[in-house]
């Protein structure tokens, strides 16, 4: 009996890699796959825990902890487009740890594990990705990144139609695709994706868009403080007290960025006390596209403010967003 191992996004196509995986080796120990970043749409959960169940598959989920805001807020670093590791630290890390060194991180959950044929699923188990034909060109960096396993992306050679696979199962396709979503990660809250992804999420979860736009202004000013406290020289400052402004920095954001506050304790930034000289504040942005005849980085205020009022410079074509397991072409998990 061989090992397959179906890498579970919460996507169409993972979907449809797994039901050609259940029909092609019905005999074999088939294990779903999902790690988990926390900053999902609840559908998402519907949808994989359907599909598990309708599948008749075991389905492990693995999670670090925390969600993509919360890395951002413990590394002190606004993500975009451009920077920012939350796919490769919050998936492909973990994935990487456990399956090629047996290490599981703070938050492990099972569904139907009776269905799991062997416990022993992981020697020489092949891997499913749900890439098609449009991403081919990444297949050559995953198989070597996730060397020594056999990989197979089956939707490469075959095209199937997502709608009709799940169609066979009765299961209704996650929520954001009836959004004019292009995929189902974050709640479209991808902080790297494009112009045309952001104007769908204010059409679409107008809430939800705000609550971004807040939560971006605020890294922005709790990364800058950071870094001015950083820039002081040492005979400036002494390190306990340069420690206990890190710490005030930290108390003033932690519960918010945690989802345990709507806003900030109250908090001076340094800005207002600094002496000009340490000063150097940056713009930091989600979302860090090139966008013609406007500098960057540009804020999803500006993108509101400026861009969706006058829609002819925008980029509709534009999605961009994470590839989250098909992202990295470096040997960054090994
Ligand atoms: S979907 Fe975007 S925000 Fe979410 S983990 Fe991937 S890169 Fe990060």
């Amino acid at each position: 009996m061989k090992n397959h191992i179906i890498f579970f996004s919460g996507g169409k196509a993972s979907f449809t890699v797994a039901h050609h995986v259940k029909e092609r080796f019905p005999n074999d120990n088939i294990l779903l796959y999902f790690t988990d970043t926390q900053w999902e749409d609840d559908d998402l959960y519907r949808f994989i825990y359907q599909a598990a169940d309708r599948l008749e598959l075991p389905m492990l989920t693995h999670a670090t902890g925390l969600n993509p805001l919360e890395l951002m807020f413990e590394k002190k670093l606004v993500f975009n487009s451009r920077i920012g590791d939350c796919s490769k630290l919050l998936k492909m890390k973990v994935a990487a740890d456990f399956l090629k060194r047996g290490k599981k991180p703070l938050i492990e959950k099972w569904r139907n594990k009776e269905r799991l044929k062997s416990d022993d699923f992981i020697q020489g188990a092949t891997l499913y990705f749900g890439i098609g034909f449009d991403e081919m060109h990444r297949e050559k960096a995953i198989r070597k990144n996730w060397r020594p396993f056999d990989v197979e992306m089956p939707l490469i050679n075959e095209y199937v139609e997502h709608n009709e696979v799940l169609a066979k199962y009765n299961l209704r396709q996650p929520r954001l695709y009836d959004m004019h979503f292009t995929h189902n990660n974050c709640m479209g809250r991808c902080v790297k994706a494009g112009q045309a992804h952001f104007k769908n999420l204010k059409e679409q979860m107008p809430d939800e868009f705000k609550k971004l736009l807040k939560q971006e202004h605020h890294l922005k000013v709790c990364v800058d403080s950071y870094r001015y406290i950083k820039a002081i020289p040492d005979n400036e400052i002494c390190e306990s007290e340069r420690e206990y402004l890190y710490q005030e920095i930290d108390d003033a954001y932690r519960d918010y960025f945690y989802g345990r506050m709507d806003k900030p304790k109250m908090y001076i930034p340094p800005a207002a006390t600094a002496s000009p000289e340490n000063v150097k504040f940056t713009t930091y942005s989600f979302m860090k596209k090139s966008i013609k005849g406007i500098p960057k980085p540009y804020p999803l205020s500006r993108f509101d403010k400026e861009l969706l009022e006058d829609e002819k410079q925008l980029d509709i074509f534009d999605f961009g967003g994470c590839g989250c397991f098909v992202e990295y072409e470096q040997d960054s998990i090994n």
